[in-house]
Parts: structure tokens; sequence; C-alpha cells
């Protein structure tokens, strides 16, 4: 072991050759939100970027309960059995807010936190969903440049969240829960729109045949919406993550579909458009920060909105207003 701090090259090697401890080390520079590491991690990044991109990258959301961290518990262990190095993420930008579970959590998933093939790593804390988003997408990159053959993204059904992490995985599953009520726990059409795959969970013991009953009222739904994902049929399947029934068919399906994309040219489409929409989101993140972190524009907003909200000028008219300001400020900056 290393007794002083490594290198960005050492990093780089060490990233590369799958080591834990380097990956780690990585990573937080990839969450760090002090400016200096900031370009020190992508340094890291750009010296892996011909490894990255090789993994299944598979996201899983669902209501809190649903049992996403149980499932992924005993779908990393299936998939550490069979040979796969397996890396764990979490998404959830309202964690440091509400205080709620912490996604990725180790202590929920302590069998396979022992994995030597599976790397654990909980949701990166602070800020935006936006900064989360790219952390966590950086991070993802790191693991596959570590080896990692299947990345597992979870997430909580909260607001932007699920439309963020299907943006950056290739297969997108919901964990729902045998039916409570006509309205099957209230589960938007927009989420179930985003699925390849709707999974009824806990479908063991004296839940089973409730959960058949589930699995084709989900299969009668997905017959009316939009598929996620061009030429492939999104169905319904249940599966039980405390005893693992279900789980072997569930890979079965996940590999169908990366062949059948791959083939189609379906899935590399969408990596590229991914890639792009993560340079046009950080984009739209930046300006938005450089805008509203303006000192200028901090001290005129709100004179500008009282305004507006008086009736004393048009939102229009606000905004060129401020966009005026803010054109000024920086030209001011510039010059000086
Ligand atoms: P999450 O909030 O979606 O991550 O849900 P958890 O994984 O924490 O699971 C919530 C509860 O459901 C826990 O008490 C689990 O033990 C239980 N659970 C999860 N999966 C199953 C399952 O397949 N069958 C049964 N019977 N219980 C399950």
């Amino acid at each position: 072991p290393l007794r002083r701090k490594p290198t960005l090259d050492e990093i780089v090697k060490g990233v590369g050759e799958g080591n834990r401890v380097m990956l780690s080390k990585a990573i937080t520079l990839i969450e760090s939100n002090a400016p200096k590491d900031f370009d020190k991690a992508q340094r890291v990044l750009q010296g892996l970027l011909p490894k990255t991109g090789k993994a299944l990258r598979i996201g899983i959301t669902g209501v809190p309960g649903a049992g996403k961290s149980t499932f992924i518990e005993a779908f990393g262990q299936l998939l550490c059995s069979m040979g796969y190095k397996v890396a764990v993420l979490a998404v959830d930008p309202t964690s440091p807010l509400t205080g709620g579970s912490i996604l990725g959590d180790k202590t929920r998933m302590q069998n396979l936190s022992r994995e030597p093939n599976c790397f654990i790593r909980p949701t990166p804390s602070g800020g935006t969903l936006g900064g989360v988003a790219r952390k966590s997408r950086e991070t993802m990159m790191l693991c596959e440049a570590a080896g990692y053959d299947v990345i597992l993204v979870e997430t909580v059904g909260v607001g932007q969240s699920e439309t963020t992490v299907r943006n950056m995985v290739d297969f997108f599953m919901l964990v729902v829960l045998t039916g409570a009520g006509d309205d099957l726990q209230g589960i938007k059409k927009g989420i179930m729109e985003l699925a390849d795959a709707i999974v009824v969970n806990k479908a063991d013991g004296e839940n089973l045949a409730r959960a058949t009953v589930t699995q084709g009222e989900y299969e009668r739904m997905v017959e009316f919406i939009r598929p996620a994902t061009e030429g492939w049929k999104t169905h319904a399947y249940k599966c039980s993550a405390l005893t693992h029934d279900g789980l072997p068919e569930l890979w079965a399906v996940m590999r169908k579909f990366e062949k059948e994309t791959k083939e189609s040219g379906v899935f590399q489409k969408r990596r590229k458009a991914q890639l792009l929409s993560w340079v046009r989101g950080m984009i739209d993140e930046h300006l938005h920060n450089l805008f509203f972190n303006d000192p200028m524009i901090k001290g005129r907003i709100p004179l500008v909105e009282h305004s507006v909200v008086n009736g004393l000028i048009s939102p229009s008219q606000a905004v060129t207003e401020l966009i005026r300001c803010f054109d000024m400020d920086r030209a001011a900056i510039k010059h000086m």
C-alpha cells in the first residue's frame, strides 16, 4: 500500500486494473464539490475514457418498500455467482434533505457488500438532481473502466429522478407490489412508459396468487402505453427477491434486450443520444448557475419580481431586463 497520496496517473492505472481502493479514490474526486478536485477528476476520467461504456447499465425504480434493495441484493449475488462483476450505484437527490433512506446503503445489502466481485456506492450527497446525476454518470464510467460488467442504478420514485436514471441506463425496470386497489398504487402512466420491464415483486408464499393477478393487470395496461425502447415490447414479470424465484428469468430478459437492441442498433443509438443530452444538460445547468449566482442578478431579481407580481411590467419584459443586466455584468467582468 502507498503511504503517500497516489498521483492522478497512479489512480488511472489502478482503476484500470480494477483496484477498488483506487476506484473509491477516483469516485471521491468525482463527488467532491471543491473546484480543484473537479479538474483532477476530469483528468482521471479522460485517462480512462477508452475503457468506459462496456457494461450493461440497468436502472431500478419503485416506491419505497417495493423491495428494490432486497432485489438488488439477491440479483447482484446471482450475477456474481455467474462470474460477473457488479457495481451498485444510487441516485437519490432527496435523501440529504429528507433524511430518508440513503439508497444503495451497504447496511441494507450486507451479503452483497461481502461479495469480492461487487462494488456498492451509496448516492452522492448534496446538490441538485443535475449535480447528483453528473456524479453518478461519471461514477458509472469509472466502474466500467474498472471492469464491472453490470451496473445497477437504484432510484426512488420521486420527481424527476426516474427520468434522470432512465437517461443514464440501457434497461430500465419498475418494481411494483401486488395490486392495492384499482389505481395500482397510483403508479403514473408516465413512469410505466419509461420501463422496459415491470416486475411484480414479493411473488412468494400467500402473496403468490395475488402477484400473478397483478402481473396480468400490468400486462394488460402495458398494451396501451408507448414502449420505452424502439422495437422492444415491455412486459410484466413476477419475482421474489426473498426466494430468488424469477430472478434468472429476469436476467435472461435483460440479455435478450441487450442482444436485440444491439443487433438493431437501438442500443448504440440510445447511448449516443444520452451522451449528447448529458452535454446539453450540463450546459443548461452551468448557464443556470452562472445566471443565478451573478451578483448583479442576485441583487436585481427581487425588484424585478416585485414589479411583475404587482403588474408594473410583463414577465417577458422582466426577463429581457434581467438578461440585459446579466450581459452587461458579464461584459464588465471581462474588461476588468
Ligand atoms: P425498498 O424500499 O424498495 O428498497 O424495499 P426493501 O428492499 O427495503 O424491502 C421492503 C420490505 O419488503 C423489507 O421488509 C423486505 O424484507 C421485504 N421484501 C422485499 N422483497 C421481498 C420479497 O420478494 N418477498 C417478501 N415476502 N418480502 C420482500
